[in-house]
This record gives C-alpha cells, structure tokens and sequence, in this order.
C-alpha cells in the first residue's frame, strides 16, 4: 500500500517542472488544500509561478517554504529510468525533484491534511509558501511575494523550510541560518610601459600584492557558537597582455567573503577599503552582496523542531549553518525565526537523485509534529 505522501510526490515529479516551469505542480497542491480550507492564491511574476495558500486569519502564522521547479537532469542515458518516471527500487524512490525538493513539498501537504482533520480549530494561521524560481535567479519568487506580504501587514513568525538539509539519516541536521555572502570586483590601475624601463611605468601587480597578502591574513572574526570564522577568499587575478617584456596597464581581482553574523556588510567593505587605501592603491571596486547572514537561535521553533525529531526518529538533531545560500536568506529579514528541516541532501541535483522511501511518512509526522507544538 502507497502512503499519501508517497502518492503526492510521485505526480509531483511526473510534472517535469525544470526552472522556471512549474508544469502544474502548485494547481496540485492548490486542489488539496482548498479541499482543507486552504485560500489559495496564485501570484505570478514574469515567467514564475508562487503559491501562497492560508488557512486562517489569525496572528501567529506558521508558514512551509519550498520550490516546485527542479533542476536539468543532466544526461539522459546516465539515468536508471527515465527522471520524470519515478521508480522505486531497493527502498528508494528514483527520479528528479526526488530530494530537492518534492518530498519536503509531499510531506508539508500530508502533514496539514492530517493536523486540520484532527485539529479544524487550530490557533493562528498555516500557511505554505511555494516558488517556480528558487533554483534559477530567485528573482520573482519567494522575494517577490514576500515583498507582497509585507505590504499588505501579513507576518510569518515561524517559516519552516522543506530543503533537504539531513546529511545521513532524516533528521540529524538542521539548518537554523546560513552565512551572507559578499562579493568584489576590484581593479586597480598602474601605468604600462616596457619591462626594461620600469621607472616609466607603474606596475599595478606589484602595488597589489601586499593589499591582497593584508585581506588574505587578516582574521576578519573568531565566528561564534553557531557560524565558523569569516573566509576571505579570491577566486580570479587576471592582469597582463600575454607577453614578457610589457608591465601591464591594470589588474583584476575578484573576491568573496562568506561571513558571520559577527560581521555586517558595510564593516567588511570599511575594513576592505581602508587597506587598500593604505596601499595608495588606484583602484576602483564593485561589491556585489547575494545573501544576507541570518541565524535563528534557540526559541520555540528550534524547540519545537527538536522535539519533534526527536520524537518520530529518535535522534538529537544538529544545528548547523553550513552550505549555500537557500530562499531563507528572503524571509529571515522580515524578523521571522527561520529554520530548515527536510530530507538527506546526497543525491540532490545529481544523475540518479532519490530518496528513501521510509523517509517520506516520517518527515510528515515531524512535521505535524512540529504543527501540533506551534498551533495547539
Ligand atoms: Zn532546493
């Protein structure tokens, strides 16, 4: 016998929903949760397709984040079966989406059907917060439409993200913030001229180096209990024409900070540019930030979570704040406590991505779990 959560996710991924395409995942979910009294309210922007669905009216409000849209599957014939035929073999279910993030979306469904049915006069309000664009450019999804909340006073206090963020066992790990990300373009300019008659010309390498060597060495923070200290790293140097006798005109670096909550952005770029001002450097720069750090410490979603895990699994869950950036970085600004919990993160985005099977009940239960905590 199938579960339901297993049934949801299998159409879930027969619709090849490749970013931006949600191919008819979201008029799915909208389906089963008017049917439990859900108000469902498709927002559209440019080629995306977001979901926001509510049941209730009433202050606090739990929302699940997630995505519909997966991403390419790579080389056809690298794959068992055919990714948009999901196949279930030696306890896994084979197929794109599989972990990233459909399970999360088929369990967040079951477990509201299931927490309504017992509980129909839960307190404040359940909401989902669905995306076509979270692996694409994140432009007109989850932002867009938390813009749109925001404008019109809808507050979520606690967004539970569905992201695969288990390592081994469904439950060990739990993603309560992520560090920002900042990222420069810095040019710094000499003069070019012959290598045999420097004292014509100014070597922007050489002025560069002890900058660079500075940034490298500096120990930007010590992190703290949940972040690892800042990285400074520098992925690109490109300066000079290809041959050996000319000193070339300019040079160009490009950095970034992956960074703790110890550290904003406008330090950083304070600090940055002090020493290469220092340096008498020429220079210009341009600073790119893609994600704002955010931490959720302890507090009743983080405890809620926790025991939730804990009761379904057996397992004491980790907190961690490792990895890429995900949709959290867009909700954490508004002041809502963010946390990450769904299925093992292997396979994802890989030939062959799947999920255990057993899993998908079990992730359900944690999150009625969670529900129950929250909404009782
Ligand atoms: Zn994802």
């Amino acid at each position: 016998m199938e579960s339901d959560t297993l049934k949801l996710l299998k159409s879930l991924i027969e619709r090849p929903s490749v970013t931006p395409d949600d191919a008819g995942c979201q008029q799915l979910l909208v389906e089963r949760l008017s049917r439990v009294g859900f108000e469902c309210e498709t927002l559209e922007f440019g080629e995306v397709t977001n979901l926001w669905a509510r049941r209730g009216s009433a202050a606090p409000i739990l929302a699940f984040m997630g995505h519909t849209d997966v991403v390419p599957t790579g080389p056809l014939e690298e794959w068992h079966n055919d990714p948009f035929k999901p196949e279930i073999r030696d306890g896994f279910l084979y197929g794109r989406g599989a972990a990233d993030m459909k399970s999360g979306i088929a369990a967040m469904v079951t477990a509201c059907e299931c927490f309504v049915q017992q509980n129909p006069d839960h307190r404040g309000s359940i909401a989902l917060l669905i995306t076509s664009d979270e692996e694409g450019p994140a432009i007109d999804g989850t932002v867009r439409v938390v813009e749109t909340l925001e404008a019109r006073g809808e507050k979520i206090d606690w967004a539970l993200v569905g992201e695969p963020s288990s390592s081994k066992d469904l439950g060990d790990v739990i993603k309560n913030g992520r560090r920002g990300s900042l990222g420069a373009n810095l040019t710094v300019r000499g003069v070019q001229g012959h290598i045999a008659f420097p004292q014509l010309a100014d070597n922007p390498i050489h002025r560069i180096i002890p900058a660079l060597n500075e940034l490298c060495d500096l120990e930007w923070d010590q992190g703290n209990d949940f972040f690892p200290p800042s990285s400074f790293q520098i992925s690109n140097i490109n300066a000079g024409t290809g041959v050996h006798n000319i000193i070339p005109g300019q040079v160009e670096v490009h950095f970034n900070l992956r960074y703790s909550t110890e550290l904003n952005q406008q330090q950083i770029i304070e600090i940055a540019e002090a020493i290469l001002q220092k340096h008498g450097l020429d220079y210009s720069i341009e600073w790119t930030l893609s994600g704002l750090p955010f931490l959720t410490g302890e507090g009743e979603l983080v405890e809620a979570a926790q025991r939730s895990i804990k009761q379904v699994t057996g397992i004491d869950t980790k907190l961690s704040t490792a990895g890429g950036t995900s949709d959290g970085r867009f909700i954490a600004p508004t002041g809502a406590q963010v946390l990450e919990l769904g299925t093992v993160n292997a396979s994802v985005h890989k030939i062959n991505e799947h999920v255990r099977v057993s899993d998908l009940d079990r992730l359900s239960k944690i999150y009625q779990g969670i529900l129950e905590r929250l909404l009782v």
